[in-house]
């Protein structure tokens, strides 16, 4: 029999704000564990949860972003749940009204495979904030819980069942990803935990309407893990129903070392979180004007940007795709452009020669040296031929590695090139004076005796001079 996999993700993506979700402790991350608490994320008895404005906007944010439908009046649930990364035995969540509903997100493009998306849209149920719990870690038999995480803003965005492969999941985290960053509301780093995926996947007969059982997959560490453990899944619930043994709703762990997923929990019901409104927090209403207001100020998005890309600075689809793949470059790309006289070479230099160096010293653009500015400066010295395509690579070595100005570099090697008409009509009198018999070859229309004369002049210059310039007066002067 064929089969079809059906996937839904949950994905929770932690809001870059300054401060906590209800308290003002700082967000941040990597401190000493348990040294940005105070009694409200600690969960003392009786402190009170203020929310943090802020974590409402980005979260109205992120659903303008995926074109949710976002409430006017929404409110915090308990959740209820005894476990050691929460103090006050409840999470502070959402339940039957989140911020963000009947969303969606449109894929297209490649997947982790490298085989093609075909462009479709695929569901987003919802989108609700939450506080982060406590990061627990787990030393031999004792564990030891950082409650500098607890209380952190967390964004719970639930995926329809659309997806039906690996390569779909991963265009789907890629995309929300990208979306995320440039509406800045995370930078979605999964090694610090500020993005983070759940998988459900099941398996049905090609053409069969009705969804099969479900198994949830858990700790899943990067985008890769993620497409590996669904191939996994999908070829090991293929196996059983194959075999004649039917599927059981679980929750399976991921073993990106062996390959492999195992069971962590079985025979799971619906878990009763005896959700009810929080008593000490008031329902958040959200006027139209203010919604609005968030939707005028919504930053450009990839898609726009490489379609502006393409108009204004004349990329192509591919380049302009490349830049915007990353937002910083992105913006730094566009600095340039603003800038340079050819944006287009502005692009060339980034995509083939910045990228490069960038990986090579294993840093990204917001650490690189050389400013946007001097970027656009020293392709303005190409196209105006002060210096060369060739001496422009020793300037950019030397810009990469100092940060210096490409004037500055220009100037003290001393490479500007002759672009002077009198001083390169001199050096083209003296090389035909010099070379009677190239020259009368030349008028005699043998194209050779010119690259000749053009060598003379170079040499004559000791390199400095524009070629172009040569070439043009070298005709100007022979015919
Ligand atoms: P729970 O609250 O138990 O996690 P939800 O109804 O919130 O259950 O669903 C969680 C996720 O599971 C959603 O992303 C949804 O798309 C996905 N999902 C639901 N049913 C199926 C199914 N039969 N196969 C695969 N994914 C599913
Ligand atoms: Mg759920
Ligand atoms: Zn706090």
């Amino acid at each position: 029999m064929d089969y079809e996999a059906v996937i839904g993700l949950e994905v929770h993506v932690q809001v870059r704000t300054k401060s906590k979700m209800f308290c003002s402790c700082a967000n941040v991350y990597g401190a000493e564990p348990n040294t940005v608490v105070c009694p409200v994320c600690l969960g003392y008895p009786g402190a009170l949860p203020v929310p943090n404005h802020e974590a409402i906007r980005a979260a109205v944010r992120a659903g303008l972003l995926t074109d949710c439908e976002i409430a006017r009046y929404s409110k915090f649930d308990r959740k209820s749940y005894f476990y050691p990364d929460l103090a006050k035995n409840y999470q502070i969540s959402q339940f039957d009204l989140p911020f963000c509903v009947k969303g969606k997100l449109h894929l297209e493009g490649t997947g982790f495979s490298g085989a093609e998306i075909p462009p479709h849209d695929v569901g987003i149920t919802r989108i609700h904030l939450e506080e982060d719990p406590a990061k627990l870690t787990h030393f031999g038999a004792t564990s030891g819980a950082d409650f500098n995480r607890s209380g952190v803003p967390l964004l719970e965005i639930v995926g329809e069942p659309d997806l039906r492969s690996a390569d779909e999941a991963y265009a789907y985290l890629t995309t929300l990803k990208e979306t995320m960053r440039y509406g800045g509301i995370s930078d979605c780093d999964m090694e610090k935990g500020q993005m983070r995926c759940d998988v459900n996947i099941s398996l049905r007969p090609k053409g069969s309407e009705k969804f099969g059982t479900r198994i949830e997959l858990k700790n899943l560490n990067s985008f890769r893990a993620v497409h590996r453990a669904i191939e996994y899944e999908i070829d090991r619930q293929k196996e059983e129903l194959e075999a004649g043994r039917p599927l059981h709703q679980e929750t399976r762990g991921w073993n990106d070392e062996a390959g492999e997923s195992y069971v962590m929990r079985s025979k799971e019901s619906a878990h009763d979180y005896r959700y009810f409104p929080d008593p000490d927090l008031l329902p958040v209403t959200l006027s139209d004007e203010e919604i609005e207001e968030i939707r005028r100020t919504l930053p450009e998005m990839p898609g726009a940007m490489r379609e502006r890309f393409c108009r204004d600075y004349q990329l192509t689809p591919y380049d302009a795709g490349v830049l915007v793949s990353d937002r910083e470059v992105a913006l730094w790309f566009d600095r340039a452009a603003k800038k340079a006289k050819n944006p287009k070479l502005a692009a060339n230099w980034i995509i083939s020669e910045l990228l490069r160096e960038l990986g090579n010293a294993k840093i990204t653009i917001d650490a690189c040296l050389i400013k946007p500015e001097d970027l656009a400066a020293l392709t303005d010295l190409i196209s105006g031929g002060t210096i060369s395509g060739k001496q422009a690579k020793e300037v950019f070595a030397e810009m990469f590695a100092s940060g210096e100005a490409p004037g500055k570099i220009v100037e003290a090697k001393g490479m500007k090139q002759v672009s002077d008409t009198g001083a390169i009509a001199e050096f083209v009198a003296a090389a035909i004076a010099a070379n009677p018999k190239p020259a009368e070859e030349f008028k005699a229309g043998n194209g050779k005796a010119l690259q000749f004369l053009v060598g003379q002049v170079m040499k004559a210059s000791r390199g400095k001079a524009n070629p172009q310039l040569v070439v043009a007066e070298l005709k100007k002067q022979l015919q």
